[in-house]
């Protein structure tokens, strides 16, 4: 698969979801959900389905609706499902890595869906190969998985051989297990045989929410779009730290591991999410139009009309204008069928590729002086290209304004910009990026003001993950992470 360096931001990094919903088709309102994460993972989709006798599986690589059909579909019998779509951020792009992993346990058949990344996912791979349990693929995710299988007091009192579950529900005791071990981001699904469950690290990195059916079942997702799409409504967030079971007695929850401190991924608001969904009980639409709002107030210009990059920056954009004053103009259309397969063209031919996806809207743009939003710049693969298209398109100045602060740390917690060389913002300051993109101006959103759009939305009542802005890590990094002649494949560099 040729990926497509002009994709807009980082890439995110899966989308997960849960349901159970006795007498349902949970196979098709699975694809249906997944369809709305798609947004969080176009590498590989998958489902695996329970009726709690046996276990159903079918995923493959690309998008969800590459993946499936109805002959595929059909098969996957039961009144419990999980489903998953993917970005690799460990592992290659492969369909061994393809979740959600499903195995057979003792106690019946266990399937996992992960989101994030696990921080310390070596060292536990190396437990489990020394304990003698073979692994099939190169992911952290399969880690888990391998992890859940086991009774939970192999991991505390090291007895593999006579370790039994220590509470009544035994997934609880093992989710917990793994909690206690692991470190980093993880926001899982878990198919058994009689429930499905959910568990979140408990920093809350990586979002993770719950929904029911108004007449029963119940569903677990990445983002609240994926409720509205299949016709449940929202209920709550799986808190930082919690594990909820969802079976014919509803939602039960346990505790996990205490959560001290909240670090939900600022990138959430700024990009990954779709401005339809919640987080923290705002609508990410509203979220992003304040950081726009801030943003004006911040950097303001002279110009004529405020252009937003589409999809994302989009409200953004609406937001500087209503700050502003200056009228918000549809600038740029964009081919929203272009996939991450399209044969991509070489470097010399670098235009093609974002006149392909991006068309200036000439009348519009001419003789104006533009204001372009975007919501980032990571690596700085599109925006050059983006301002060259405006003046083509008849603009007579560029003004780039970015609605969140330069990334100029690697992100090791589930989203793929690992190392520093990635980062133009580690290459070049603000005036150096100026250049290299031939803006007439160019600024970005403070750190205060983004931190301060997001808590002047949810009234100061939660904690984010800034790192890749501020450098200011939640959780302790291991140091050969930062090491810049690491690939993100880490488990095939060690392995091979
Ligand atoms: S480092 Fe950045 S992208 Fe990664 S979890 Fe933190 S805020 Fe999100």
């Amino acid at each position: 698969m040729i990926e497509n360096r002009y994709k807009k931001g980082p890439r995110e990094e899966c989308g997960v979801f849960g349901i159970y919903a006795p007498g349902r088709d949970v196979a098709r309102l699975t694809f249906f959900g997944l369809y709305a994460l798609q947004h969080r993972g176009q590498a590989s989709a998958g489902i695996a389905t329970s009726d709690g006798r046996m276990a159903y599986t079918h995923k493959g690589m690309g998008l969800v609706t590459q993946v499936f059909n109805e002959d595929n579909l059909s098969p996957l019998q039961g009144h419990l499902a999980v489903g998953h779509t993917r970005y690799s951020t460990t592992g290659a792009s492969h369909v061994r890595n393809a979740q959600p992993y499903l195995i057979e346990t003792i106690h019946g058949p266990l399937g996992v869906a992960h989101n994030g990344n696990l921080t310390n996912a070596l060292t536990l791979r190396q437990t489990l190969l020394e304990r003698g349990v073979g692994l099939s693929s190169t992911t952290d995710s399969e880690v888990i998985t391998q992890m859940l299988a086991a009774p939970a007091g192999i991991w505390t009192n090291g007895n593999s051989s006579h370790a039994i579950d220590s509470e009544p529900d035994r997934w609880v005791a093992r989710i917990r297990a793994f909690i206690q071990m692991a470190e980093g981001a993880y926001s899982l699904t878990i198919l058994t045989r009689n429930a499905i469950y959910a568990a979140r690290d408990p920093l809350g990195l990586r979002p993770l929410c719950l929904g029911k059916f108004p007449d029963g079942g119940y569903v677990v997702t990445s983002e609240s779009c994926a409720l509205l799409t299949i016709g449940a409504e929202y209920l709550r967030e799986v808190n930082p730290g919690e594990i909820a079971r969802l079976d014919q007695y509803g939602i039960a929850s346990f505790v996990g591991q205490e959560s001290t401190k909240k670090a939900l991924c600022i990138f959430e608001y700024v990009y990954f999410a779709r401005p339809d969904s919640t987080l923290e009980g705002q609508v990410i639409h509203t979220v992003r139009q304040q950081m726009g709002r801030q943003l004006a107030a911040e950097s303001p210009v002279e110009a004529d009309i405020v252009v937003g990059v589409p999809d994302s920056a989009t409200p953004a954009a609406i937001g500087y204008s209503m700050k502003s004053g200056i009228p918000y103009t549809e600038g740029v259309t964009k081919n929203r069928y272009i996939g991450r397969t399209f044969i991509e063209p070489d470097d010399k031919l670098r235009q093609i590729g974002i006149n392909l996806k991006y068309n200036p809207l000439t009348a519009n743009l001419q003789d104006k002086r533009v204001v372009l939003v975007d919501d980032s710049i990571v690596r700085g693969n599109t925006i050059g290209p983006l301002v060259e298209l405006l003046r083509e398109g008849g603009a007579a100045e560029v003004h780039v304004r970015v609605s969140s602060p330069p990334v100029r740390h690697p992100c090791f917690m589930g989203v793929d910009m690992a190392t520093h060389r990635q980062l133009i913002a580690h290459q070049l300051d603000t005036e150096g990026i100026r250049q290299r993109i031939d803006a007439d101006s160019l600024a970005y959103l403070s750190l205060p003001g983004m931190v301060n759009a997001i808590q002047e939305a949810l009234d100061g009542k939660s904690g984010h993950c800034t790192a890749c802005f501020s450098g200011d890590y939640p959780i302790s990094i291991p140091e050969w992470l930062f090491d810049e002649n690491r690939e993100k494949l880490i488990f095939e560099e060690m392995w091979g």
